[in-house]
């Protein structure tokens, strides 16, 4: 008697997403914002505009300035070619302009060394100013599909909270985080960038740090915090947030608001500038902290502008 065998195909793979990124990739599709720089509608360097910008700001926020922005100086040529006195002062109220001072700087290398294309490398990416660990996966993923773990500080608190139980701490990642990050990954480039974006936005829109929203979170079903009571919920931060009110960083708001929107070149004149600010002694300082910065030129006689 002949054997017969029955030829099986090899089990094909699943696409082995994980439940809680089919949630999550559902709540991405009807929740997701429309932020102008999202769903292919801006080139790479576009995308590394808006992550420069919302780093310590909101993307909210951000929205208004960027499009302007990028109607002003849509590539890297362009913005290589402005003054530092227009990139300050499209800058605005972003606040820490000289993040400014270093997009323009990344522009001008970007423009120089890569033929004003953005690359499209982890290393080389963040050997450009300005770029870190953090800014060039945002790019990698959001800008090029690559499968990249992303991680902001949004990230790791959703990702820590739901699989590990616990609160992120402040600081820089830890090699567990990023391992984990890593871990929980989805397999597909496509898959990872959806992940990377809808973990982020769960971050900023619904896992929130001292009061998350989780009856509305497309994770609770598997969330390890929740499930746990939300243990030590809000106690992460290592450090508080800082206020605005009366520091430096108001002072220097102050001085670099009363030198925007005039013409190339126009000088605040001493006595104004000694009017900005009361305590002269901190007036001075923020000056000096300014002018070091690149962000202001200090004139003989004590006036000062924008650099030109
Ligand atoms: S269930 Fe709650 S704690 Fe868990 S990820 Fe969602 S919002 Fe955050």
């Amino acid at each position: 008697m002949s054997e017969t065998f029955t030829r099986t195909a090899p089990p094909v793979p699943e696409p082995a997403e994980p439940e809680a990124y089919r949630l999550l990739a559902a709540w991405w599709r009807a929740n997701a914002r429309d932020l102008p720089w999202r769903f292919g509608r801006t080139t790479p360097w576009g995308i590394l505009v808006s992550e420069v910008m919302s780093q310590q700001t909101q993307m909210s926020r951000v929205v208004p300035y960027w499009t302007e922005w990028m109607a002003v100086w849509p590539d890297a040529a362009a913005l290589a070619r402005a003054s530092s006195a227009e990139v300050i002062t499209a800058w605005g109220r972003l606040g820490y302009p000289r993040r400014a001072l270093r997009l323009q700087e990344c522009a001008r290398r970007v423009t120089q060394e890569y033929d004003d294309r953005l690359p499209d490398d982890y290393q080389s990416l963040v050997d450009l100013p300005g770029v870190g660990d953090y800014t060039a996966s945002a790019v990698l993923s959001f800008a090029f599909g690559r499968r990249v773990a992303v991680i902001d500080t949004n990230i790791r608190r959703v990702l820590s909270r739901v699989f590990l139980g616990v609160e992120s701490h402040g600081g820089t990642a830890t090699p567990a985080e990023r391992k984990m990050a890593q871990e929980v990954l989805p397999v597909g480039e496509e898959e990872s960038v959806i992940w990377n974006q809808a973990v982020m936005e769960v971050g900023a829109l619904v896992c929130l740090p001292k009061a998350p929203r989780c009856e509305q979170c497309p994770l609770r079903g598997s969330c390890l915090f929740l499930k746990d009571g939300l243990p030590g919920l809000g106690q992460g931060r290592t450090r508080p947030r800082q206020g605005f009110k009366g520091t430096d960083r108001q002072v220097r708001g102050l001085i670099l608001a009363a030198l925007r929107g005039h013409p190339a070149g126009w000088v605040l004149d001493r006595g104004k500038v000694e009017g900005l600010w009361a305590d002269q002694a901190r007036l001075g300082a923020c000056l000096a902290s300014l002018d070091d910065d690149g962000l202001i030129e200090i004139l003989p006689g004590g006036s000062i502008r924008l650099p030109i």
